[in-house]
């Protein structure tokens, strides 16, 4: 079973530090400085967008990478002026690193185009907006034929065999709020869950995304907010645990709310999948849209006791309140599954299947590394490949 010292003992291996050490390291970027280039050590790749009808991303390929959500028309007017740039420079697009870079002369023409347009934008919504977009249209392009679809690794990595599938008990949802330059980025953990509990019961919402986030908020205005919590760590704020939550309600009426089968309530939980200084802006962004569905300041907010002080522990860092998200997601099963009047959902099995899957990704981002001869140390050299 998967109680939560065990989630503890994962969260301390050494694996998991390099993974997730190797995103903390990352240079902070905010949407200040959205533009920040970096080298990558990987070959570049050229784009496949030979002809109009392949450099538009379909619904088909689009829905491949984990969302349920329709193509962003922000996205798919990016990729068509990207391929409009191309034959206006005559420069092809080609991309390097693992996250859908883009290289050489293009890239060039491409940032001063860019930051032209990003300049004239009028406002900060309209920013935040193209920025994801463009993020994400330049990571769609580049990462063709590269990467796995479903578990986001280079295709001779494909990890995808040795995950097992388990249904989420099905009136719990998770919703990974995921910053843009996390999409399709191979040591992401978030895309797990969706992996493990399929793409209705764990939701994909990119930052910025305005088809997926009017999909997110319409869920949570049908939920209300008393059914709506983030699992954010924010020191903050004022935290409830699990067991204040849930727990109360167990101990005065253990026949309760959750052990009824009732359709119309889910829980929803949102781990915000992010590197610290984008999870600021993304938890900023929920908390706005909030006050505007809901009113007030306050977003609900669930800290799990095994989050902070096992991170503690490990690093000293300002990212030390930051857990990786699928172990988020099995301390939060594992928290629930204590809890008397949550025992009969499976949780513990649900939590036990995250965690395999993230032993697998781990083993398979070490033995890429391995095979690609970097270092499996800490001290990784490509942070700018994660950032
Ligand atoms: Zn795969």
């Amino acid at each position: 079973m998967a109680s939560p010292s065990r989630a503890i003992a994962f969260k301390c291996s050494p694996s998991l530090a390099f993974s997730s050490k190797t995103r903390m390291d990352s240079k902070p970027r905010t949407l200040q400085n959205p533009f920040s280039s970096s080298t990558s050590g990987a070959a570049p790749r050229e784009a496949r967008t030979g002809d109009t009808a392949e450099a538009s991303i379909t619904l088909q390929e689009w829905q491949g990478w984990g969302t349920t959500s329709p193509v962003p028309s922000l996205v798919t007017k990016i990729v068509q002026d990207l391929k409009v740039l191309e034959k206006d420079i005559d420069a092809q697009m080609s991309f390097g690193g693992s996250g859908g870079k883009l290289q050489g002369d293009f890239k060039v023409q491409e940032d001063r185009k860019h930051r032209k347009t990003y300049k004239a934008l009028g406002d900060s919504e309209q920013k935040i907006q193209f920025f994801s977009a463009r993020q994400i249209a330049c990571r769609l392009l580049g990462s063709r034929g590269y990467l796995c679809q479903k578990c986001w690794l280079p295709l001779e990595d494909c990890m995808c065999s040795r995950v097992v599938q388990c249904p989420l008990w099905p009136r719990m949802r998770f919703w990974l709020y995921m910053h843009p330059k996390d999409f399709l980025r191979q040591n992401n953990t978030g895309k797990l869950l969706w992996q493990v509990f399929g793409t209705e019961a764990a939701t994909l919402c990119l930052f910025g995304i305005a088809e997926q986030e009017e999909i997110m908020w319409d869920a949570f205005k049908l939920a209300g907010k008393s059914n709506v919590w983030c699992l954010y760590p924010n020191k903050n704020a004022v935290l409830t645990s699990v067991q204040d939550v849930f727990g109360q309600e167990s101990s005065a009426d253990l026949e309760g709310p959750y052990t009824q089968i009732n359709e119309d309530r889910t829980l929803n939980f949102i781990l915000i999948d992010g590197t610290w200084n984008n999870s600021v802006a993304i938890f900023r962004r929920l908390k706005d849209q909030a006050k505007l569905v809901w009113g007030g300041e306050d977003f609900p907010c669930i800290s799990l006791a095994t989050g902070a002080s096992a991170m503690h522990k490990l690093r000293p860092q300002p990212s030390l309140d930051r857990t990786c998200t699928a172990a988020a997601a099995v301390g939060l099963l594992s928290e629930l599954h204590v809890l008397p009047e949550f025992r009969s959902h499976g949780f513990d099995k649900q939590a036990e299947v995250v965690e395999d899957a993230l032993v697998v990704l781990l083993e398979a981002l070490t033995n890429r590394r391995l095979r690609m001869g970097r270092s499996i140390s800490r001290k990784v050299r490509h942070t700018s490949d994660f950032g």
